[in-house]
């Protein structure tokens, strides 16, 4: 078979053009910034990082730059977008850094790529690899997923201060590495049989990943100043946006994500963070696979993943995740959204309907069967 070599011309989506890492990554990151841009725009989000923000801000004008701050309300939704592009466009800013978690980062990226300007992020937490990625996903204001965005570049410069990420909460640690562990079983499940060289070795350094968080997880939640922390945190926050970048749009994602997207629709989904839902995604994906198949490997895999997540103290069940007093109009808008056809469930090789999703949520694991949770058919 002859590969169709022009399908693989995006290699400035695989990743960022410089990528800094490590303790005091920041110091010596920051003197790349005045090739890149003179007058960025710094955004950020939360109170509990405004310290470091402050500290950027205050760096960036100790070599010389004009930088301005500007503040995300909600996250990565049109409401913060369009308020945080005007700001920079009034204030003729040429370059955006984000400074912060997942959704800083990928409003960051995204106003970057609306105002075709430079992006540089600043991951304050190992939650999530959006960090790195040519992808942003867009949320409405109360954290409910609409789309996700493909960008035309990864970032120009990506700095991963050690020390910076060990001040984020350790639940945020714990909930990077449910994000990153998607990656094997959902790229193992989109593109496991893909011809597409790059793709399977994707598929495998993601396989690779997820033995390394398992050896290391633990540990590295419990003691940020060990190896195990910095194997863990890089794996979350670099290698997973690697992985992306190398497998491409079908390489990222099976059935948790598109199950996290279904749940992020509803209100007591609210108080979870990305990782924790697609952690619990995961789960459900396994026993799909199980039901659909048969497949004893699924069901051992979701109980050893099952096992793993808890140690971490992750949730693994509906009501762990909050979801106890779900309505009937709730579910069957999750359902919904998982079942649309826009969904990437559509493009697996499982014939995914609400019957089956239903019995997946229920039965899943043990302690899920004693939840009230409404079957809907229609
Ligand atoms: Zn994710």
């Amino acid at each position: 078979m002859i590969m169709d070599f022009k399908k693989i011309s995006t290699y400035n989506k695989i990743s960022p053009e410089k990528v800094i890492r490590g303790a005091n990554a920041w110091e010596e990151g920051k003197q790349y910034i005045p090739q890149i841009c003179k007058s960025p725009l710094v955004i950020g989000r939360s109170n509990s990082t405004e310290e470091i923000r402050e500290k950027l801000y205050i760096d960036l004008k100790s070599i010389g730059l004009n930088p301005l701050r500007g503040k995300l309300l909600y996250g990565c939704c049109e409401e913060d977008l369009s308020r945080i592009s005007k700001l920079a466009n009034d204030h003729n800013c040429d370059g955006i850094i984000a400074s912060g978690g997942g959704k800083v980062l990928d409003a960051g990226k995204l106003i970057a790529y609306r105002l075709d300007l430079p992006s540089i992020t600043v991951p304050l937490s190992a939650a999530t690899c959006a960090g790195w990625t040519a992808l942003s996903n867009i949320y409405s204001k109360n954290g409910a997923f609409i789309k996700d965005q493909s960008l035309k570049s990864c970032p120009k410069l990506l700095i991963f201060d050690h020390d910076f990420v060990k001040e984020a909460p350790k639940r945020t640690l714990a909930s990077g590495i449910a994000d990153a562990l998607a990656k094997w079983y959902e790229a193992s499940l989109s593109s496991g049989s893909s011809d597409d060289g790059l793709v399977q070795q994707a598929v495998q350094m993601a396989r690779v990943l997820r033995d390394q968080l398992f050896i290391d997880g633990i540990k590295a939640l419990n003691e940020t100043s060990s190896d195990s922390w910095v194997r863990v945190a890089e794996g979350c926050a670099l290698t997973a946006g690697l992985i992306g970048g190398i497998g491409g749009s079908k390489c990222r994602t099976a059935a948790a994500h598109p199950i996290h997207n279904g749940l992020t629709q509803i209100k007591s989904s609210k108080l979870s963070l990305h990782g924790e839902i697609v952690g619990f995604g995961i789960i459900i994906q396994l026993y799909l696979e199980e039901l659909y198949s048969g497949s004893q490997l699924a069901k051992h895999a979701k109980k050893q993943l099952i096992k793993f997540l808890k140690e971490l103290n992750l949730p693994t069940t509906i009501n762990s995740l909050g979801l106890e007093g779900i309505t009937s109009d709730e579910i069957k808008e999750v359902y919904d959204f998982i079942c649309s056809n826009h969904s990437d469930v559509k493009e697996l090789p499982l014939n995914i309907d609400k019957d089956l999703l239903y019995e997946a949520f229920m039965n899943s694991s043990e302690e899920n069967s004693n939840c009230k949770l409404f079957n809907i058919k229609n």
